[in-house]
């Protein structure tokens, strides 16, 4: 896990997404690397979310395809198995993602298996490193298993993170409802504590075209570099420096370094490659991160944001890693499907954290408060109200029992809450975090905006994929499927356990 060597970046000019070029551009990095594949190969792209209305927001499949193909010419008969393996975001089956990423025929054409994790058995991982959020998780077995780890991910801007590059690509090796717990004012503690899972032997991201701003809808940014790497923080460190940002101020490469994963000061990195870093960062000049207060976010629109510090506020006054991160989120999706929503929505006014200021809230216009942690106490349209912190502590969280959210069951259960609420004070939304897609059901149903999730591009091919989602993983849970724990065979473990350890959550 801790680099033995002084690790590498390549930096690679690459001004489209030619499966061709890239294949040569992979395979001259994995030779100057000595890297070959070898026993169960996995690639992770990042398919956050895609289709035609997020085409900045993937791993493009051109880029993938070259990828796999330099793999597989660098297969020296010791690869048993090569696959590509992703959970995408937002409640959107994985397999949607593929699809609407166009990476099916590609994965067919180059002959490689698809692994949507979330239908895969999940697996526990042992934590002990000493600052731990918690004594394990779960990961989806293919992770667990993998004998080379190739991470894919794309360059972008992240509202919560300041930037996804490969560190936080780890936020798709878990299944909704483990990838959701710790998803708050901790994030990027979390996103640490994932690199203890596995390491990639290989990085190359894709940054021909790379995404600046947002995360789900990022705006298109010309990069026209494919980068690759050995060392997964020292890699992120060269991608920070690229756009200007000192990595020791992204927490997560932060904690990462602090516990030993890898440099990330350039006098402790090698960069090679036709692009040099003086020129990367000029490409690079002007790109935008994200990291923007949710107060600041919506102002000039009909929606007042109002945020107070989250729990343990010894951490951090604000919660960048959960729901004023995911409203932002929500907003931008929202936009994409209606181009009338800012029009259409009605003055509202969002609390979250324990807020202690005024809200302006007239007559007739909505407050909302996002998240267990939201808290306030004063008076609203006349009457006294006191909202009590619902939020609890994250030992309280056992990942065993952490359960699936149904996007159809949310649908019904946010427009309960939207229409029962109309006469009261004041909507109250539990949860810890309150995920994208229900932020963006709230935003909805409360301005009678278009709902993505019924949108008839998208309802026909998401319905297929969902009901395809829930019947596989039916079969499965029927089959049993064997397993055996990461680093079993090197601890001298015998034989796999048949099926994976039962969680309430598989029991669903
Ligand atoms: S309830 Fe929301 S805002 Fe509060 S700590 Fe959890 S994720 Fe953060």
């Amino acid at each position: 896990m801790r680099p033995t060597q002084t690790p590498t970046v390549i930096l690679r000019h690459c001004d489209s997404y030619d499966p061709e070029r890239i294949r040569v551009l992979v395979g001259e990095a994995l030779e100057r690397l000595g890297l070959r594949p070898e026993g169960r190969t996995l690639v992770k792209p990042n398919i956050v979310s895609a289709g035609p209305l997020f085409q900045h927001a993937f791993t493009r499949p051109e880029f993938v395809e070259g990828v796999l193909r330099a793999l597989q010419d660098r297969d020296e008969g010791k690869m048993t198995e090569l696959a590509v393996g992703e959970r995408c975001g937002i409640t959107i089956p994985t397999r949607r993602a593929f699809e609407g990423a166009n990476y099916n025929p590609m994965l067919e054409r180059v002959g490689v298996k698809r692994y949507c994790f979330e239908e895969e058995p999940q697996v526990e991982i042992r934590y002990t490193h000493p600052e731990r959020l918690r004594d394990y998780v779960f990961t989806p077995e293919p992770v667990a298993k993998a004998d080379f780890f190739v991470n894919c991910p794309k360059f972008k801007a992240h509202p919560w993170t300041t930037v996804t590059f490969s560190m936080k690509n780890y936020i798709g090796i878990q299944d909704d409802r483990h990838r959701l717990i710790d998803h708050d004012h901790r994030l990027n503690e979390k996103i640490a504590d994932l690199q203890y899972i596995v390491q990639p032997r290989f990085i190359a991201i894709d940054a021909i075209t790379a995404g600046e701003g947002r995360m789900l809808t990022p705006i298109p940014f010309a990069l026209n570099m494919v980068i690759m790497g050995d060392n997964q923080l020292a890699f992120d460190a060269v991608c920070c420096h690229i756009i200007g940002v000192d990595p020791m101020t992204v927490d997560h490469l932060r904690f990462a370094h602090e516990r030993g994963f890898g440099p990330v000061t350039l006098d402790k990195i090698k960069i090679e490659g036709d692009v040099t870093l003086e020129e990367a960062k000029a490409r690079a000049k002007g790109f935008k991160v994200g990291l923007i207060r949710v107060e600041k976010y919506f102002e000039g629109t009909n929606i007042s944001a109002y945020a107070g510090p989250p729990p343990e506020n010894e951490h951090t006054d604000y919660c960048w890693g959960g729901c004023p991160g995911a409203i932002e989120e929500a907003i931008e999706i929202l936009r994409l499907f209606d181009d009338q929503l800012d029009q259409k929505m009605p003055r509202i006014h969002i609390v979250f954290g324990a807020y202690q200021g005024p809200i302006d809230a007239k007559e007739g216009e909505r407050v909302v408060f996002m998240g267990d942690c939201s808290a306030w106490k004063g008076e609203l349209k006349n009457k006294l109200v006191s909202v009590e912190s619902l939020y609890k502590d994250r030992a309280t969280k056992d990942p065993y029992h952490a359960e699936h959210q149904d996007i159809f069951a949310k649908m019904a259960s946010v427009l309960a809450k939207v229409k029962l609420s109309a006469n009261e004070p004041y909507i109250r939304f539990e949860g810890c975090p309150v995920s994208v897609a229900e932020q963006a059901l709230m935003l909805v149903f409360a301005a009678g905006a278009k709902n993505p999730f019924l949108d008839p591009r998208e309802s026909v091919a998401f319905n297929k994929a969902y009901l395809q989602w829930r019947g596989a993983t039916a079969m499965k849970r029927l089959k049993g499927i064997p397993y055996q724990r990461p680093g079993a065979a090197a601890r001298g473990e015998a034989a796999p356990e048949i099926g994976p350890k039962p969680t309430q959550a598989d029991a669903e």
